[in-house]
């Protein structure tokens, strides 16, 4: 049977469609931040996506300075550029075009993010995947992944597929979770191409486009947009297309469906578990 023919007649659609705000974190990284604050009830597991895209220096060079963080993960996908990782739990690496770095902090890391560049292009994505609660406090964790060794597959169309996390199409990413099963996809359609992928219905999904225009189920999902995708029981696909050479990253998971209480980087299911976070940090208990 032809999965794609199957999917193709029951695809997701575009519920909203998201600008993000400009903003800075770290030492002054202007970034648009496209998931954050009411969107994490919506888009549960995910807590927060961060898009940077500049050739301005001024805009990166600071990078981001010893923090911490509990209760998550952290997924940084580079598209264009280096960043320089530490972090108190011993690891190091550098990431660079096209690699992945995937961090667990849970019981806490304190680490810093720093361009190892002085011009030229910085783009990539940060995502904050949350930890069911009795995962918060697990042992950190980090592995880097170069670019080449990204799973990858391409469609008889020639639609070309990175898989980072999650499974699709037969092909298993470069890191997989239980409990939430986070699918991160990069996706490059060719112009004139279609795309099909199986996604549970109840999985929350968005897509965030960063060249050219997608086509959901009819409607148009702009360059430096996300388009949430509506969960319709036993709709069970999502099918995109474009009209002109086009990239994107489609993320979904299944919702944890607990409470979620955020402070800063620290993110807990309750007030107390925030204070008990504060009162580690600062008591040195992370390093
Ligand atoms: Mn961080």
């Amino acid at each position: 049977m032809n999965t794609d023919t199957v999917v193709k007649n029951y695809t997701r659609g575009i519920e909203r469609i998201v600008d993000g705000i400009a903003t800075s974190d770290g030492a002054g990284v202007k970034l648009t931040r496209v998931l954050s604050g009411k969107l994490q009830k919506r888009l549960d597991p995910f807590l927060m996506l961060d898009v940077f895209s500049s050739d301005n220096p001024d805009d990166y060079i600071a990078g981001f300075p010893d923090h911490p963080h509990r209760g998550f993960e952290t997924v940084t996908y580079m598209l264009a550029g280096h960043m320089r990782h530490r972090d108190s739990a011993g690891h190091e690496g550098l990431l660079k075009n096209g690699g992945v770095q995937w961090m667990t902090a849970g019981r806490g890391v304190i680490h810093s993010e720093i361009p190892e560049q002085v011009d030229g292009l910085m783009e990539g994505f940060q995502l904050w995947l949350n930890l069911p609660a009795q995962r918060k406090l697990a042992e950190p964790w980090y592995r880097d992944f170069a670019s080449e060794t990204i799973p990858e597959y391409v469609t008889r169309e020639g639609v070309k597929v990175r898989v980072i996390a999650g499974c699709s199409n037969g092909v298993e990413g470069a890191v997989t979770r239980e409990v939430s099963e986070p699918l991160y996809l990069d996706i490059h359609l060719p112009a004139g191409t279609e795309y099909s992928t199986a996604l549970p219905s109840t999985h929350n999904a968005f897509i965030y486009v960063y060249r050219g225009t997608v086509t959901v189920n009819g409607v148009q999902v702009a360059s430096r947009r996300m388009g949430i995708l509506n969960n319709t029981p036993a709709v069970e696909g999502v099918t995109l297309s474009a009209t002109e050479d086009t990239r994107l990253i489609l993320i979904a998971g299944k919702p944890l469906n607990e409470p979620i209480v955020q402070y800063g980087p620290f993110v807990m299911n309750t007030q107390q578990e925030i204070h008990q976070a504060l009162h580690d940090y600062n008591s040195g208990h992370f390093a």
